[in-house]
């Protein structure tokens, strides 16, 4: 079992207090002198490790982002676009649905790129001009492509994006190709993708930046960061759980390292630390399974299928970092059909935040485990939405309301209105239902109807 225990040991190894641990056997490497993803021993997954771990206060002053944070990075600044710094949205219907004490969902899709990778990408890139490196390469269900893509046209670096071929929503596909990737899409999945671009880094044809590559996780820590310190701000207390979706668990990882540090730092409490819940598609669970049945690590799923596409993935290569995070916080995981995912990404909408349906997981499955009990009533929730709605248009368009045509013509408009719902069929109906189940959308559905008797009245 792997070992995550933060020691105060420094070793020969480390370089202005930084070095890189194997969380299976221990071995300790110097961060930046040569390049290695795992163990040169056993290829467990390495960590990044420092001498210092900052407090609270360290960030006070230091402007806003990913950067904000660099007391806690092994840069003081890296390729930026900014990232970071994202809405922590209220969302009283939901969590008036939910039946929660306070829900707020943390919108990763508001980073330059659309998703939280963006937040690993400013680290690993700049970690990528430090080793010296001149091509840059990702296996990607999409937003790791974007971002790299980004990130890497930033500075000025070639960029390889391997990605599974027919199953990358369209938003995705055009940015890495706007930002100039080259892009491979290969005959298989993305569990695949990821084996393929293991070897071409292991022949040292590129530099990984997978999150795999425990650079990535440092910058995506800090969502981890923003959220505590809002929430303490707005709220006087810590969440008791996060939320989140599940593909290969780097996000999981990077949040329990998060919360190890700031225990280990003496900023928060061990009884501080959110729970960490992961949530995942019926047709791509592996962490819930390795949950549900008490095992070690988790199965590899060579059959994944789901709508949301960011998750599609059956060997969360990050397992053995995230499921002691999920045991140890007191978290949990839950599978939630494609049909919940859709319906709380219009839940979602209807608030006003927009997401892909990845990150729509997270909301469907706080649903879940209410409903199940397994999420107490009394509870202060962060959901974590991870990307932006336009990530995935066809999704939407699916999701959302039928444009509905009408003549040029102003009175034939207004008549269209009056005549209700003709083509605009199922969705509005389900959305009217919805609201109606909360007392918010009772008021909203009355003042709907006051405005069209004031219409109707003003064109006597
Ligand atoms: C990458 C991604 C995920 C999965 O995150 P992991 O860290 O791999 O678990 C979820 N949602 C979206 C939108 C993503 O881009
Ligand atoms: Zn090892």
């Amino acid at each position: 079992m792997a070992d995550l225990e933060l020691t105060d040991d420094v070793p020969s190894a480390a370089a202005d207090g930084v070095w890189l641990v194997c969380i299976e056997c221990g071995e300790t490497f110097a961060p930046f002198e040569e390049i290695r993803y795992t163990c040169d021993h056993c290829d467990g997954l390495l960590e990044v490790r420092y001498a210092d771990l900052p407090k609270f206060e360290a960030f006070e002053g230091e402007g806003s982002g990913v950067w904000r944070y660099h007391a806690a990075l092994p840069f003081d600044v890296g390729v930026t676009l900014p990232e970071g710094n994202t809405p922590l949205h209220e969302v009283p219907r939901i969590e008036e649905s939910a039946g929660v004490e306070n829900l707020r969902v943390k919108h990763e899709g508001m980073n330059p790129t659309g998703s939280f990778k963006d937040r690993g990408m400013t680290v690993g890139v700049r970690v990528a001009q430090e080793v010296g490196v001149d091509r840059l390469a990702c296996a990607s269900t999409g937003n790791t492509s974007a971002a790299l893509a980004a990130y890497g046209a930033r500075a000025g670096l070639e960029t390889l994006v391997l990605l599974p071929a027919g199953k990358v929503a369209a938003g995705k596909i055009a940015q890495a190709a706007l930002h100039q990737a080259r892009i491979l899409e290969v005959d298989g999945n993305f569990d695949q993708c990821l084996d393929r671009v293991q070897d071409l880094a292991g022949r040292g044809e590129a530099y990984l930046l997978n999150s795999l590559n425990p650079f990535r996780l440092e910058g995506q820590k800090t969502i981890g960061l923003e959220i505590m310190e809002e929430h303490y701000a707005d709220h006087g207390e810590y969440p008791d759980r996060i939320v989140l979706p599940v593909g290969n668990a780097g996000n999981t990882a990077a949040l329990y390292k998060c919360f190890r540090e700031l225990v280990a730092a003496g900023a928060i409490t061990e009884d501080q630390v959110p729970k960490l819940t992961g949530a995942q598609a019926e047709g791509a669970a592996p962490m819930v399974e390795a949950i549900e049945e008490g095992y070690d690590e988790t199965r590899r799923w060579d059959e994944v299928e789901t709508r949301a596409t960011a998750i599609r993935i059956g060997n969360p290569v990050n397992a053995p970092k995230a499921l002691p995070g999920i045991r140890e916080t007191g978290g949990t995981a839950v599978a939630v059909s494609d049909e919940e995912i859709t319906e709380a990404q219009r839940e979602l909408a209807g608030e006003g935040v927009g997401v892909e349906p990845a990150s729509a997981a997270s909301i469907a499955g706080l649903h879940k485990l209410r409903e199940r009990g397994d999420i107490d009533a009394d509870e202060s929730v962060v959901c974590l939405t991870t990307g932006h709605l336009l990530k995935d248009p066809d999704a939407a368009a699916e999701a959302g309301a039928e444009p509905e045509p009408v003549s040029n013509d102003t009175d034939a408009i207004l008549a269209h209105l009056e005549d209700g719902s003709s083509s605009a069929t199922g969705t509005v109906g389900q959305t009217v239902s919805n609201a109606a189940k909360s007392p918010l959308g009772i008021l909203a559905g009355g003042l709907g109807i006051a405005y069209l008797l004031r219409k109707l009245r003003s064109k006597e």
